[in-house]
């Protein structure tokens, strides 16, 4: 049977039964400025065709006709950008110290395992909270095994965000080995020895893992050669199994063992000095995406500081309520611990937080010459860490990125385009293109001149599916 009629029968059953999905109907979204994804100038008072899910025409009132019986949706005076992607979180993670038992901090406190066994089961918790935020794709970077089977699970029905996820993380770091470990799996796989790190690949490649990620941390001396060296076959061995490589390599040395090893996204930036030419090179020639995750860490040890110190957390950044309630309960408990108030402990906090202060300036002044040197670079939170809570730490990260000197209109591009580009899903979505699917979001303010304008999102469409966001905002 040929595609269109079996579409006319399941149109007219589907009517039958009283529910219209969304390829039911051509949707006209009419008079807003429309920002692309790609280095294109917006198009002011566009129209943009949907049709089946995706995208039928986009352009200037002239350039798409609009379709016999289109419904038109007016948006004049709002903006419309692709969907946001994020390329760097965590499912497994839960936004608060409970997701991080390694972080030693109130672990009696919180049930690891069931916590686990629930976030496996109810995926929906992060899909919700992305697309309330405007966020359609993400890139899942390390967690457990069940992270492999996100699309399989959860109770949504077929609006969620295009998901990858790179699964257990490959590591020479032997004290976190089982501390990140639920119903018998591990969120670590060795490289011990050559041997060790080519079944961790094979091993990744029989689960399911779309990426082979590399937790690279700086070698102990002596063993530095033959690291980078067993670096080097993961690299060989993921490419082999049509994987890519993607490290955790903060250092500039360390992030340069990765890039010789043919690693094809670095999921933070070099954070301990500034990158030289010779890095840039090794990006250049890689075609090497750089995901610089800029919030991250100060969000992390002010978490720390809460717990340790007993300091109300802070105010949790949630501009339209994205945020569910388990999340805002537990992050809501920091003050009840106090569990280490002595001067030494609220010292320490105050370096802490210093030295990410640090940290964020170097990587600040790093994206600036990553950027300048024209390479990819792609918008990423590493939210599920404690205080980068999924959804809204988007925006944030967006300003922070504004804050290193990067222009709106490219930040843009970094968040949408370049982040399917790195999940490995131009052809499909990232863009607004005719043929592509039809995600995308409205905006009250202009993406282009302010990186804050995405707090002013009033709409999601996911594969031709239009929301107001209060449709997906926490109960
Ligand atoms: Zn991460």
């Amino acid at each position: 049977m040929q595609g269109k009629s079996m579409k006319r029968i399941l149109f007219l059953l589907v009517l039958a039964a009283g529910a219209a999905p969304a390829w039911a109907e051509s949707l006209a979204l009419v008079g807003a400025t429309v920002h692309d994804g790609t280095s294109r100038p917006a198009i002011e008072d566009g129209v943009i065709v949907v049709e089946d899910g995706r995208i039928a025409c986009v352009g200037a009132r002239s350039a798409c006709e609009l379709p016999d019986g289109a419904r038109s949706v007016d948006l004049a005076g709002r903006h419309v950008a692709p969907g946001l992607v994020d390329g760097h979180v965590h499912y497994a993670q839960t936004g608060w110290i409970d997701g991080r038992p390694d972080s030693g901090i109130a672990i009696d406190h919180y049930d690891y395992q069931s916590q686990q066994a629930s976030l496996s089961e109810h995926p929906e918790r992060w899909h919700r909270a992305w697309l309330c935020s405007g966020v359609t794709a993400v890139y899942d970077v390390g967690g457990l095994p069940w992270t492999l089977k996100v699309d399989e699970n959860g109770a949504d029905g077929p609006v969620r965000p295009h998901y990858r996820a790179a699964g257990p993380l490959i590591t020479h770091y032997e004290p976190v080995f089982g501390v990140l470990s639920a119903g018998g799996q591990d969120t670590f796989l060795p490289m011990d020895s050559d041997a060790a790190a080519l079944e961790s690949v094979a091993e990744l490649a029989a689960m399911g893992a779309e990426a082979v990620k590399v937790w690279y941390l700086d070698p102990p001396a002596g063993e530095v050669e033959a690291l980078d060296a067993r670096l080097g076959l993961i690299g060989e061995a993921a490419r082999e199994a049509g994987l890519p490589l993607i490290v955790h390599a903060t250092e500039l040395r360390n992030a340069k063992a990765a890039l010789r090893a043919g690693a094809q996204m670095l999921v933070h930036s070099v954070v301990d000095q500034p990158v030289d030419a010779e890095f840039l090179d090794l990006m250049r020639a890689g075609n090497t995406f750089y995901a610089p995750t800029l919030i991250v860490s100060s969000n992390w040890r002010r978490a720390v500081a809460s717990v340790r110190l007993g300091l109300e957390a802070p105010a949790l950044d949630d501009p339209n309520g994205c945020v569910d309630a388990e999340t805002r309960r537990v992050i809501g408990e920091a003050d009840t611990f106090a569990d280490d108030p002595s001067p030494e402990a609220v010292a320490a906090a105050y370096s802490s937080l210093e030295a990410a202060a640090l940290e964020e300036a170097v990587a600040r002044a790093n994206l600036l010459r990553v950027f300048e040197a024209g390479l990819p670079i792609v918008t990423s939170t590493d939210a599920g860490n404690p205080l980068t809570v999924h959804g809204p730490s988007i925006y944030s990260e967006i300003e922070a990125m504004a804050a290193a000197g990067l222009a709106p209109a490219e930040i843009l591009r970094m968040s949408t385009r370049n982040g399917a580009a790195a999940m490995g899903r131009l052809e499909e979505f990232g863009t607004l293109a005719a043929g592509k699917l039809a995600d995308l979001i409205v905006l009250a303010d202009d993406p282009s001149e302010s990186a804050s304008a995405y707090r002013s999102i009033t709409h999601v469409m996911r594969a031709g599916e239009l929301s107001p966001v209060s449709e997906y905002s926490a109960k």
